[in-house]
């Protein structure tokens, strides 16, 4: 695998590979390499025979610069995870590379996909930076398929409507969030967590869990069923930024759960934030999968980290 740090190094590459005819996948990720951003690189290396994996913290989607100072940054750990999964290229550009002196434009999505739950939250210019950063490593790539986790929803949401708008000659490829054993979603963030905000954490995908099953078990109220959410985050401790069930084209809320719906959560754990979501298929409807669903939309769980000792 080969370490590029420049644009003009990555064309060059990528010119080799199309003109032997090959194809080129993009896993654009921000580093701390775990088994969710592996899948991505995994389903690259199946669909295309050429991986690009980036890394890149993008300053410009943090609203918040001790996150962005907190960001871990593992580039040793994340070239050796790459590699071993098989990408040929980690592209890791200083930021100086991506944002040049004098650099300022900027690609925006607007209005209510990027307005909605994390647009409410942090505001809708962390999606300004995302789409911005997302728009400039398909221009430095130029790659067939980028690869992207529903772990982020609303990012999916977001770059698909970017791609669409702007006729970006790349196809969006949506993957299922990988959790550990007991639920909890892997995030780069998660190394954040002590020990004891680490249980707690595990409140959010029990809290997904009892929506699912009070789904199941014939209620779909939207208002009672963020009640049944509530529940074992408040056993925990835990005071989310919101929860909320919405139409997963639109993110526009849903009172009833009679179409397929996205619960989407957002909880302060200790001094890390942490998204989740899962997508609702009501027991009667035979509604055709929605925009957000991808090559499946269902969890996919690693094995137990082995204890240290
Ligand atoms: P990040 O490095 O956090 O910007 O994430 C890079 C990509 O990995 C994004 O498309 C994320 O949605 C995806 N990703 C992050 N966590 C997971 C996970 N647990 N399962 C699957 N994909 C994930």
């Amino acid at each position: 695998m080969r370490i590029v740090r420049t644009t003009a190094e990555l064309r060059e590459h990528v010119r080799d590979v199309r003109a032997s005819g090959g194809t080129v996948g993009l896993v654009p990720t921000m580093g701390a390499l775990h088994a969710g951003h592996v899948s991505l690189i995994d389903a690259a290396v199946g669909r295309t025979s050429n991986t690009v994996v980036s890394l890149f913290v993008n300053p410009r989607q943090f609203g918040d610069a001790s996150d962005l100072s907190a960001y871990p940054r593992t580039e040793e750990d994340d070239a050796a995870r790459a590699q071993a999964a098989g990408a040929d290229v980690l592209f890791a550009p200083d930021v100086d590379e991506v944002y040049p002196d004098g650099y300022a434009s900027e690609v925006r999505v607007s209005g209510p996909l990027t307005e909605r739950l994390e647009g409410a939250h942090r505001g809708p210019e962390h999606f300004h930076g995302v789409t911005t950063v997302v728009t400039k490593l398909l221009n430095m790539v130029a790659p067939d398929v980028a690869f992207f986790g529903a772990k982020d929803a609303q990012q999916v949401l977001v770059v698909r409507r970017l791609v669409r708008d702007l006729d970006l000659p790349v196809e969006i490829v949506a993957l299922p969030t990988v959790r550990e054993a007991d639920g909890l979603a892997l995030s780069s963030r998660n190394v954040r967590l002590s020990a004891d905000d680490r249980a707690r954490a595990v409140a959010i995908p029990r809290a997904i869990e009892a929506v699912v099953a009070a789904l199941a078990g014939g209620e779909d109220d939207a208002a009672a069923l963020l009640r049944v959410a509530a529940g074992p985050l408040a056993d925990a401790g835990l005071a989310p930024e919101y929860v909320a069930i919405v139409d997963p084209a639109t993110l526009a809320p849903r009172t009833t759960v009679d179409a397929p719906s996205l619960l989407a959560l957002a909880v302060p754990v200790g001094p890390v934030r942490l998204i989740d979501n899962a997508l609702l298929s009501p027991v009667t409807s035979d509604a055709p999968v929605p925009a957000l669903s991808g090559a499946g939309w269902s969890d996919h769980r690693v094995p137990p980290t082995p204890e240290k000792g």
